[in-house]
């Protein structure tokens, strides 16, 4: 998606450990015209897709679910990470290793909010080991919903995760994809 790639190589910054920082429109300040246009791309691509819930995890994918959801008319549930009594105990749970803090977290999903009926989209702002999707997947999985598809805004397509992703079966989208990165230059790739 041109939009998002210029974005990146106008506001993006590449830090130490293959992590890139696009704090000033996604992940601190949010442009939200950019992530409405993101959440459209996301409804054109699966709009046939029978999607029933966006699930996405705590917190920088939520307002790209949000922008998606307006459009499918459906619920955002979001992962909430860590102990946390406001879920409860009757949940899904699954263990995410995070790749920019370094430690795992633990990600859970109230049982109230996802069931065996549900087909659901998982939307999240980054793919680099695919932990995070993974982890939504499994709770999924444990809920007997069926995951029908994968929207991912920037996937970092030199790490492992797309490829784990795309072995599944389910279809993964990414919006941009960066084929490499260094402290002075993002190219792009795609996944085909
Ligand atoms: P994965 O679970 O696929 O290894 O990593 C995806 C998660 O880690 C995303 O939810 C995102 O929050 C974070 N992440 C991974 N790589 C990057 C990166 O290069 N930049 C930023 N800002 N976040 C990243």
């Amino acid at each position: 998606m041109k939009l998002l790639e210029d974005r990146i190589l106008k506001d993006g910054t590449v830090l130490p450990g293959n992590v890139l920082k696009v704090d000033s429109f996604l992940n601190h300040q949010l442009d939200c015209r950019l992530i409405k246009a993101l959440g459209e791309e996301f409804y054109n691509i699966f709009k046939d897709a029978g999607v029933t819930r966006i699930l996405t995890v705590e917190a920088s994918g939520i307002a790209i679910a949000c922008a998606a959801a307006e459009l499918f008319e459906v619920p955002v549930v979001f992962a909430k990470k860590g102990q946390n009594k406001n879920v409860g105990k009757d949940v899904y749970s699954a263990d995410v290793f995070s790749f920019t803090k370094g430690f795992s977290n633990t990600v859970s999903v109230s049982k109230k909010y996802l069931g065996a009926a549900d087909k659901v989209l998982v939307i999240d702002d980054f793919l680099a080991d695919g932990q995070a999707c993974l982890g939504l997947k499994s709770i999924c999985d444990q809920a007997g919903a069926e995951v029908v598809g994968f929207g991912i805004a920037i996937e970092k397509g030199f790490q492992g995760g797309g490829k784990k992703l795309r072995e599944t079966g389910i279809p993964v989208q990414s919006l941009a994809i960066i084929a490499s990165m260094t402290d002075d230059s993002i190219c792009f790739g795609n996944d085909d």
